[in-house]
Parts: structure tokens; C-alpha cells; sequence
């Protein structure tokens, strides 16, 4: 073979390797790295809720007459707002008495009295001894007029960190702290305004007072519902004698929680929303994804969990689906 003929056959079988690679198909792996990787998201409230809303009053007495009658008045208020209602009630001063179920009963210390400085302060500069037999004390006390306790808030939030351990071998939830020194579902935080002892509060404030105060409370509330948690209102049991028997300051927590109920929110109470959550913590699932469809198996199927999807695919569940709603960006659906 000449050098002429030797260079044609070289460049002819170098041509021939680039025609087959421009031809190729694409290789297994570049296939796999254009596939979309299918993902679902969990909403933290059931029923496709924005967030949850809990109304908490501390305070909750029924030794006299008389704090029968406000328990009676303000019960029969928020039932007639459909706010479901935690109570931290104070043991010491508590009865038996006959609440619906939408209302729960916590519990708020032993009797609201530190027994060292005479303060309202409980807790303040007590031992842990002295504080452990308060708390169960006061606990057994709530148990032996039938109330089955699943919190504790802390009178003026007189706890401190160390003292979780042992508030967590009592209840289920906690709700001393509003800046929760960890991250855990097990401290539910509240939001500090306080709707009766300051943004309802206008025995002695005008109108305008009434409406910055109030657009203040709304603000925290839609920061709270931004970072993900629950809101939990703050206010006082004797507050609302003088709230509900005061023209403004009614109006002002009338038109609360009348904006509360044209929200989206799962009106819940404390323990409901703390039951909730640890289920939600159980929940795992895997997906499988065919060419028709996403098959998405739960490991249990919890009542009103609610996922979304930017899948474009046929949503196949292990769980039976009480309602999917699909639009141009992504599917939503919640669980029987
Ligand atoms: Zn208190």
C-alpha cells in the first residue's frame, strides 16, 4: 500500500467513527439523568388547612360561684364563635364541670403561687424536688375530677430548660416557652400578644388603638403562619369578665375571630394538634413511578394527610383518597 492509499484509508475509517457516534443513541446514563425525580410534599395540618389556630386561656378557676358563671359566659361565647378552646386551669382552684369536646382542660401549675416569695411566679427559685411534686400534685388533682391531662403551661412561664426532662415524663406536649429552647414538636410556642389583656383590652383605649392593636396581632400571625407554626393564641381567664361586658372591647374579639373563621385554618385545640403531630412524625412512604402513573405507598394511612405533587402523572395511592384537585402547577390530595 502507498503512503497516498494509506492516508485514504485511514481518513475514510476515521469518517466512518464519527458518523457512528453521531448516530448513536444516547447512552443508560444519560437517560437516567433526564428523568424527573418524582417528589411529593407533606402539609403540616390536615385537610389542606394553611395552618392550625388554637385559642388558649390560662387562668381557668371554678372555686367560687362567680368563676362558674365566667366559665359558663365565656364558653357559651366561644361556642357561639366555634373557636375549640384549650384551658390551662389552675388545679388548686378547679372543679369538676361538665365541658364539651371541643374544649380541653391542661394543666397550669399547682396553684399559681410561688410559696417562696408569695409571687405569681410559681416556680421561680424552687428546688427540682419541690417543683416535681407541685406539677404532679396538681396533675392528680385535674385526674381525680375526671380530666385527662395531656399539657401543661407554666404559671407566667416560670420554667426554665432543665426542667423538660421531667415535664416530658408528665404530658404530652409542653407550652411554657415562646421562643422553645430546641426544636421539637414536643414544646408547643405561643404568640406573646395578649388578645384579652392587651389587644382586646380598651376600657381605656379609642378606636384607632383598636384597630392598629389589632392589625399588630394579624401581622405576627401571618409571620408565624410564613415559618410553619401553629398559631397559638395567648389570653386570660378573669380578663374576659371586663372584655365580654364591654361594648369595644367585645367588638374587638368579635371581629377576631370573625376574621379567624373566614381564614383557612384548622381550628384545633392544644392536644389535638400535639396527637396530630406525632402521628405526622410516624408517616414514611415510597414511590414508584411507571408510565402512566406515580404509585405513592404510605406506611399507614392517617386520616385528612394531605400531599401536593408538581407531577404531571395519574396519582396512584395504598390510601383511599377522599379528594384530589389538580390545576396547571400541581395536584393536591387528601387522605380518606
Ligand atoms: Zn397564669
Amino acid at each position: 500500500m502507498t503512503k497516498k492509499y494509506s492516508i485514504l484509508f485511514t481518513t475514510l475509517i476515521l469518517s466512518l467513527i464519527l458518523l457512528l457516534a453521531i448516530n448513536n443513541p444516547p447512552t443508560p446514563t444519560a437517560l437516567i439523568t433526564r428523568q424527573i425525580t418524582p417528589e411529593i410534599t407533606i402539609k403540616h395540618t390536615p385537610n389542606n388547612t394553611v395552618n392550625a389556630f388554637i385559642l388558649t386561656i390560662d387562668d381557668l378557676s371554678l372555686n367560687i360561684a362567680a368563676q362558674v358563671r365566667l366559665t359558663g359566659k365565656i364558653v357559651e361565647y366561644l361556642e357561639n364563635k366555634s373557636i375549640p378552646t384549650t384551658f390551662f386551669a389552675i388545679p388548686a382552684y378547679l372543679r369538676p364541670y361538665n365541658f364539651s369536646k371541643d374544649i380541653e382542660i391542661a394543666q397550669h401549675g399547682y396553684d399559681h403561687i410561688n410559696p417562696k416569695d408569695n409571687s405569681h411566679r410559681e416556680f421561680i427559685n424552687l428546688t427540682d424536688k419541690e417543683i416535681e411534686d407541685r406539677l404532679t400534685e396538681g396533675k392528680h388533682i385535674l385526674e381525680k375530677q375526671g380530666y385527662i391531662v395531656y399539657g401543661h403551661r407554666a404559671p407566667c412561664f416560670s420554667l426554665k430548660e432543665k426542667h423538660i426532662p421531667l415535664l416530658k415524663t408528665l404530658y404530652v406536649y409542653d407550652s411554657s416557652f415562646h421562643v422553645p429552647p430546641n426544636q421539637t414538636d414536643y414544646l408547643i410556642p405561643y404568640i406573646w400578644l395578649d388578645l384579652t389583656g392587651n389587644i382586646c383590652n380598651l376600657t381605656t383605649s379609642n378606636k384607632t388603638l383598636k384597630d392598629s392593636k389589632q392589625q399588630q396581632l394579624f401581622t405576627v400571625i401571618d409571620n408565624w403562619t410564613a415559618s410553619g407554626k401553629p398559631i397559638v393564641i395567648l389570653s386570660h381567664f378573669f380578663d374576659y369578665e371586663k372584655i365580654l361586658a364591654h361594648n369595644q372591647s367585645k367588638e374587638c374579639l368579635n371581629s377576631f375571630f370573625d376574621e379567624i373563621n373566614k381564614r383557612n385554618y384548622w381550628k384545633t385545640t392544644m392536644k389535638d394538634y400535639a396527637i396530630w403531630k406525632s402521628h405526622l412524625n410516624t408517616i414514611n412512604y415510597t414511590i414508584n413511578e411507571t408510565q402512566t402513573g406515580l404509585i405513592i405507598t404510605f406506611n399507614t394511612c392517617l386520616s385528612a394527610l394531605t400531599f401536593e405533587t408538581h407531577s404531571k402523572k395519574q396519582i396512584k395511592t395504598n390510601c383511599p383518597i377522599r379528594m384530589k384537585h389538580k390545576n396547571s402547577q400541581k395536584t393536591t390530595c387528601i387522605l380518606k
